[in-house]
């Protein structure tokens, strides 16, 4: 539609990053036009059903959108960061890249049981990163029952598997 057309012009493609052969969407010159940052945060707040008491933000890009959209839902901000950064204790969960794996972790203490969360981040492509914070949220006790991204890579099957874990998905961009 006209708004997924807009936003979608305003997002770069860079080839070959961060390695050759990969065409990286680059939002930075989304977050530089006054308008379509303010069309971006305004779909996606929009799209929420509801209520949720934490948006959950991804680093490093997931950390743009998720206060932004915190403040249009009345929600507090849950920071999902790469482990080692966090300086409470913490709890964590694993996943496959391509090569090997990696860790992301969340404050042990930072959701109250049954907090309803709301997942953010900017792009959604094999759903490793985004399936691993449902199951660090959850394992905090916490329920997640929407994700919102910028931009979905359907290709690569992330969005559905998501949605195969029990999550609306929404995405500006396809
Ligand atoms: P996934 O785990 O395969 O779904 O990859 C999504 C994660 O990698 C998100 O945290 C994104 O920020 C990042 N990512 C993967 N590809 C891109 C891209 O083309 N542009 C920006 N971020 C990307």
């Amino acid at each position: 539609d006209d708004t997924a057309a807009r936003l979608a012009a305003l997002i770069r493609t860079i080839p070959d990053f961060p390695k050759p052969g990969i065409q990286f969407r680059d939002i930075t010159t989304l977050l530089l036009d006054p308008d379509g940052l303010r069309l971006a945060v305004e779909t996606m707040a929009a799209k929420i059903a509801g209520p949720i008491d934490l948006v959950a933000g991804i680093e490093a890009r997931g950390f743009v959108f998720a206060p932004a959209l915190a403040l249009r839902l009345g929600a507090g901000v849950l920071l999902i960061r790469k482990d080692g950064k966090l300086p409470g204790a913490t709890i964590a969960e694993d996943y496959a890249l391509e090569y090997g794996t990696d860790r992301i972790a969340m404050h042990a203490d930072a959701c109250a049981p049954g907090a309803r969360v709301l997942l953010v981040d900017d792009l959604i492509a094999t759903g490793g990163t985004a399936r691993a914070a449902v199951r660090l949220i959850r394992k905090a006790g916490a329920v997640v029952s929407e994700a919102a991204f910028v931009i979905d890579l359907p290709d690569l099957g992330g969005a559905a598997a998501l949605a195969g874990d029990g999550i609306a998905v929404h995405a500006l961009v396809a």
